[in-house]
C-alpha cells in the first residue's frame, strides 16, 4: 500500500494526492508538447507539399499568359494567376510560421550592407505608397552604420511584413520608415520604426496583434484578407534575432510599430566595386543632408582609414566648426537652409585655423562653370555624385595622406 510508503506523517494521503496531481499535470504538459510540435510538423509537411504543385499552377498560368488569348480568356487566366500567387504566399506564412514553431529556423548571420537593404526597401515602400496615392519616406539616423552582421533576408522580410501592414490598412496620408542605431551597454542596436497614419489599433487589438492567426478581429480579416500570421511570423523572427518588437497606436489616428535588433558593426560588402582600405588617416566633417550619401560617404571614410562626424546642413556643420578641429570637411552643395557654397564662404570668414580646413565639395552639378563657383567660394576640389568610392579616395588623399607614406594600400575585389 502507498501509504506504508508515507508512513505515519500522511495519514490523510495528503502528499500522495498531491503526487498524483503533479504527475498527471506533467502528462498533460508532456502531451500538450507533443500535440504542439505534431501540428507545427503537419503544418510544415502540408505546406511544402501544397507548394510543389501551387508552383506548377503558377508557371502554367504564365505560359497561358504569354500565349495567343481572346479578352475573356486573358482575364480568366490572369484571375488564376494573381490567385495563385496569394495562395502561395499564404503557404509561404504558413511554412514559416510552423518552422518558427517547431524551432527550425536558423539564422544566417553575415556582414550585410544596410545601405542596400534601406535603399531595395525604401524603392519597394515608395512604389507600393505611390500605387495608393500615400507619402511614403525613409529617414535614417547619423548613427546608423553601413555594415552590420545580421540575417539580410529575414531582417528584410521583418520590415517587408510591417511595411505591408502600414500600406494595407492605411488609405489617406502617409508611411514612413525610421531607421536608428544606438549604443546600450557598449551594444550596438538597430532600431526600425515604421509609422502610419492608417485606422489604428484599440488597447484590446494590440494585446491580441502579435498571437498567430489573429488579425485585429474578424471583419478586418475580411476586409483587408490575409492570414493574420504576418506579425506573429515577424515576432518570432525578431525574437529569434535576440530583439524585441512592439506597437503604440491610437484608433484612427494611425499606429506606429516598431523593433529592435542588436548587432554588431562589420565591414560593409561592396560587392559592386573595387574597394580601397586603410591608407589616410583623420578626422572628417561631413555635411550633407541626404540620408541615403551620409552612408554611403561615412562607410567609404571608415574603409579609408578616416573617422568622421555627421551633420545635415551648412548651419550644422558652422556649429560643429566652433567645438572642434576638423582635418577636412565633405560639403554637399544642395542642402536646405544653409548650401553647402554660402556655409564655406562664411567657414573661410571664421577666426584662426578653423578657417583654412580644407574642403571638398560633393556634387550632382557637374556642369563646366560650377567647378569655378566651387573654387571662388573657397572650395578646395570636389567630387560629383554618385559617389564612387576611387574617385571620392583620390579627392582626399592629398590633404589626408597617412603619415606613413608607404602604408599600403589594398584593393579589395
Ligand atoms: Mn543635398
Amino acid at each position: 500500500m502507498r501509504t506504508d510508503v508515507f508512513g505515519p506523517d500522511d495519514p490523510s494521503g495528503q502528499i500522495q494526492r498531491l503526487g498524483a496531481a503533479l504527475a498527471a499535470e506533467r502528462e498533460a504538459r508532456e502531451r500538450a508538447e507533443a500535440a504542439d510540435k505534431a501540428k507545427s510538423e503537419l503544418l510544415a509537411v502540408v505546406s511544402h507539399e501544397l507548394r510543389t504543385p501551387m508552383g506548377a499552377v503558377i508557371s502554367m498560368s504564365e505560359l497561358l499568359l504569354g500565349g495567343s488569348l481572346d479578352g475573356t480568356q486573358r482575364r480568366y487566366a490572369e484571375t488564376l494567376s494573381q490567385s495563385a500567387r496569394s495562395l502561395l504566399t499564404v503557404l509561404n506564412d504558413l511554412l514559416d510560421f510552423s518552422k518558427l514553431e517547431a524551432g527550425r529556423v536558423e539564422l544566417d548571420v553575415a556582414p550585410l550592407d544596410m545601405l542596400a537593404l534601406i535603399e531595395s526597401t525604401g524603392r519597394e515602400l515608395r512604389a507600393r505608397a505611390n500605387e495608393k496615392g500615400l507619402k511614403s519616406g525613409i529617414h535614417v539616423g547619423m548613427s546608423c552604420p553601413r555594415g552590420v552582421r545580421g540575417d539580410a533576408a529575414r531582417l528584410r522580410q521583418v520590415l517587408a511584413n510591417l511595411i505591408d501592414n502600414a500600406i494595407k490598412f492605411t488609405a489617406h496620408g502617409s508611411v514612413h520608415l525610421h531607421v536608428n542605431a544606438g549604443e546600450t551597454d557598449g551594444k550596438l542596436i538597430l532600431r526600425f520604426d515604421v509609422t502610419d497614419t492608417g485606422i489604428g489599433l484599440s488597447e484590446e487589438q494590440k494585446e491580441r496583434l502579435f498571437q498567430p492567426f489573429v488579425q485585429a478581429d474578424r471583419a478586418v480579416t475580411s476586409k483587408y484578407g490575409g492570414t493574420g500570421l504576418g506579425l506573429s511570423i515577424a515576432r518570432r523572427l525578431v525574437e529569434l534575432m535576440g530583439g524585441e518588437i512592439g506597437c503604440e497606436s491610437l484608433p484612427g489616428q494611425g499606429s506606429l510599430f516598431w523593433f529592435t535588433i542588436p548587432t554588431t558593426r562589420a565591414v560593409a560588402p561592396v560587392a559592386s566595386e573595387a574597394r580601397v582600405t586603410g591608407g589616410l588617416s583623420g578626422h572628417v566633417l561631413v555635411v550633407e543632408d541626404n540620408a541615403v550619401n551620409r552612408m554611403l560617404i561615412g562607410a567609404y571614410l571608415e574603409e579609408f582609414g578616416l573617422t568622421h562626424d555627421m551633420v545635415a546642413n551648412g548651419a550644422e556643420a558652422l556649429a560643429r566648426l566652433e567645438g572642434r578641429d576638423y582635418d577636412l570637411v565633405l560639403m554637399d552643395i544642395m542642402m536646405p537652409g544653409l548650401d553647402g557654397v554660402e556655409a564655406t564662404r562664411r567657414i573661410r570668414k571664421l577666426e584662426g585655423a578653423r578657417a583654412e580646413v580644407p574642403i571638398v565639395a560633393v556634387t550632382a552639378h557637374a556642369m563646366k562653370g560650377d567647378r569655378e563657383d566651387y573654387l571662388a567660394a573657397g572650395m578646395d576640389g570636389y567630387v560629383s555624385k554618385p559617389i564612387r568610392g576611387r574617385e571620392l579616395y583620390a579627392a582626399l588623399k592629398p590633404y589626408l595622406s597617412a603619415e606613413d607614406e608607404d602604408a599600403p594600400l589594398v584593393a579589395v575585389r
